[in-house]
């Protein structure tokens, strides 16, 4: 097998490549792997990775057009705090031509600013949401500072209701509770809704600092809840959806082909 036909994983399952300028991410989920490689190449701490950082210099790269959708963020999220760096930075992108994957835990007042701002740019932009439960409390516990479920249904619905193309990631999915996601949102999807597990859980959690008896249980459930035949299950339950699309998490399980080509997003 050569490089070229290895399987992809991740973000690159979405797409050939991505944009960044913050290092950190003050939406601080347990299982971030963003987090966990910042930790690992020491360019963050356990406890500073919540601090939002400017990379100026990759901020400032004038991205040309490419081929394909770039991800953007891939390792931080579009908050608040930075919203007028990340209008700026989308003008500029959109503005070359590239098609843009926006991946977020939406912020209402962040995708209604950006949906505001690039009307003319609709054909260029695909929204990702990630929203894993509809459960509050279960997103709190995974995902401590980033918006509730409800903030993020508002945000998804105004880019719907804006005509922008629209697409939810529940991976990790948080629970055994999917289906109440996609019950409540398909209506307002456009594009697909992504299903898949939480990838290495108890060794992120120990990465990131997280790694104490309640969070290990939760990490025991999830995965338990998670298991082969669960899995086995919730794929026969949706494989003739055609919103419906897995991870390669799940695609290994199932025995789906994983995809050899990046950004490939199918
Ligand atoms: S929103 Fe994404 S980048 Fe930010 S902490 Fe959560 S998983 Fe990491």
């Amino acid at each position: 097998m050569t490089n070229k036909e290895k399987p992809v994983f991740g973000t690159t399952e979405w797409a050939a490549s991505n944009v960044n300028y913050l290092k950190g991410c003050s939406n601080d989920c347990k299982y971030c792997f963003s987090k966990e490689m910042a930790i690992r190449f020491k360019r963050k701490t356990p406890e500073n990775w919540k601090e939002e950082e400017i990379n100026w210099e990759a901020y400032n790269k004038n991205v040309k057009q490419r081929e394909g959708y770039i991800m953007f963020p891939s390792t931080h999220d579009i908050t608040p705090q930075h919203l007028d760096l990340a209008i700026d930075f989308l003008k500029r992108l959109l503005g070359n031509g590239n098609k843009v994957l926006i991946v977020s835990k939406p912020s209402f007042e962040c995708i209604k600013r950006i949906c505001d701002s690039f009307a003319d740019y609709k054909d260029q932009i695909l929204f990702r949401f990630t929203i894993g439960s509809t459960n509050n409390k279960t997103l709190k516990f995974w995902e401590p500072n980033a918006p509730d479920y409800n903030e993020r249904k508002k945000a998804l619905v105004y880019a719907f209701e804006a005509g922008y193309q629209t697409s939810i990631s529940c991976e990790p999915m948080l629970d055994d509770k999917i289906d109440k996601v996609i019950e409540d949102l398909s209506q307002y999807v456009t594009d697909a809704i992504w299903l898949g597990k939480m990838n290495f859980a108890i060794r992120r959690l120990r990465t990131n600092g997280h790694l104490d008896a309640e969070n290990q249980a939760a990490a025991e459930q999830l995965l338990e809840w998670q298991n082969d035949a669960a899995i086995k299950q919730l794929y026969n339950k949706y494989k003739d959806n055609p919103q419906i699309k897995w991870k390669e998490s799940i695609k290994k399980v199932v025995g789906l082909e994983v995809s050899t080509i990046k950004g490939e997003d199918k």
